[in-house]
C-alpha cells in the first residue's frame, strides 16, 4: 500500500477527478480501457497507467465499485455498493461496514461459482442504544 492511500486527508488530483466523473457518468460496467478511452478525449496527455492506478485507488476507497467479470476482467461502475451494512435494531440508523476483500472471501467460499456482487447485512444496537440496553 502506498503512502497516498493511507493518509486520512485525501485530495483528488485533476486526473483523478476526471476518472471519477467518467466512471460515475456511465451506467455501464466499464473496463479500465473503456475509462481510459473516455478520459483521453478530455485529457489527451493522460496515460493508461495513471487511469488504472486511479481506478484502483478509487475502488479501494469505496468511491467506485469494481469486480472481476466472468472472464476475469476488472470492471468499474460509479454507483457504490457497501458490501456490508450495520443497522441499529432500535433506531434503524445504518452505517457502512468496511470489510477489506469481502468479495474475494465470498468468492473463495464459493468455488466454481462466479460472484459478481455480494452483500452482508449486520444488525444490532448502535452505541447510543447499546448503552441503554446494558442499564
Ligand atoms: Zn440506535
Amino acid at each position: 500500500m502506498n503512502y497516498e492511500s493511507r493518509i486520512m486527508v485525501f485530495r483528488h488530483t485533476p486526473q483523478r477527478m476526471l476518472v471519477l466523473r467518467t466512471v460515475k457518468a456511465s451506467r455501464q460496467f466499464q473496463t479500465a480501457v473503456d475509462v481510459f478511452r473516455a478520459v483521453k478525449q478530455q485529457f489527451p496527455r493522460i496515460g493508461f497507467a495513471t487511469v488504472y492506478r486511479n481506478l484502483n485507488l478509487l475502488r479501494n476507497r469505496g468511491e467506485i465499485f469494481g469486480f472481476k467479470d466472468k472472464d476475469g476482467v476488472r470492471r468499474f461502475a460509479g454507483f457504490v455498493f457497501h458490501s456490508a451494512t450495520f443497522t441499529c435494531e432500535r433506531c434503524g440508523r445504518a452505517a457502512p461496514v468496511n470489510l477489506k476483500r469481502f468479495d474475494e472471501q465470498v468468492q473463495a467460499a464459493l468455488p466454481r461459482r462466479t460472484v459478481y456482487f455480494s452483500r452482508l447485512e449486520v444488525r444490532g444496537l448502535c452505541p447510543e442504544h447499546g448503552r441503554l440496553a446494558t442499564k
